[in-house]
């Protein structure tokens, strides 16, 4: 492996991760709002600042990418250079994240993470992958769950993650 190619590109990928995010989020947003629902943005009273509170229906979103967020999906690993200090950046940012999480539902509200990854499918159109999420997002929001993921990563190869598991059961069959 070469260093500074990875360099280069790592730090290349990441801003242009951060900016995907903002219009992922916008994506999502704008379907929602076609579908009629009506949010309010980045909340900053409630834990966490969600991207999205869906007041009548209880509900906040939060849109993360899967690099900073630490999701444990082939989108999240740890830079090569500097390691130590990306681990223990990435995984503080996943603790703050589930505590967050924590917090919102002792207060009552019901959480839909809406993770990166779940949009870059190789085989799926990008507004095909937009339309299915929005879909998933509105059928949560209408229903009495209190918490969900999309992507639902299989339990195996996160076990290093902080906070994972504490929401979930047990493994399925
Ligand atoms: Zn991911």
């Amino acid at each position: 492996m070469v260093d500074t190619v990875n360099k280069e590109t790592r730090s290349r990928m990441m801003s242009s991760v951060r900016a995907k995010d903002t219009k992922l989020e916008l994506e999502i947003r704008r379907r929602l709002f076609a579908m009629g629902f009506r949010y309010r943005l980045h909340v900053k009273s409630l834990p966490g600042t969600p991207d999205m509170v869906f007041a009548k229906y209880q509900s906040v979103v939060f849109v993360h990418g899967c690099f900073w967020h630490y999701h444990g999906c082939h989108l999240s690993s740890i830079p090569e250079t500097r390691r130590a200090w990306w681990k223990k950046k990435l995984e503080d940012n996943a603790r703050r994240d589930s505590q967050a999480v924590s917090e919102l539902r002792r207060i009552g509200w019901h959480v839909l993470i809406i993770w990166e990854c779940g949009f870059r499918k190789p085989k799926t159109k990008r507004a095909e992958a937009l339309d299915g999420i929005a879909a998933r997002a509105a059928g949560f929001l209408k229903s009495k769950r209190k918490q969900l993921e999309i992507p639902l990563l299989p339990r195996s190869g996160t076990t290093n993650k902080p906070g994972k598991g504490s929401t979930h059961g047990k493994k399925k069959r």
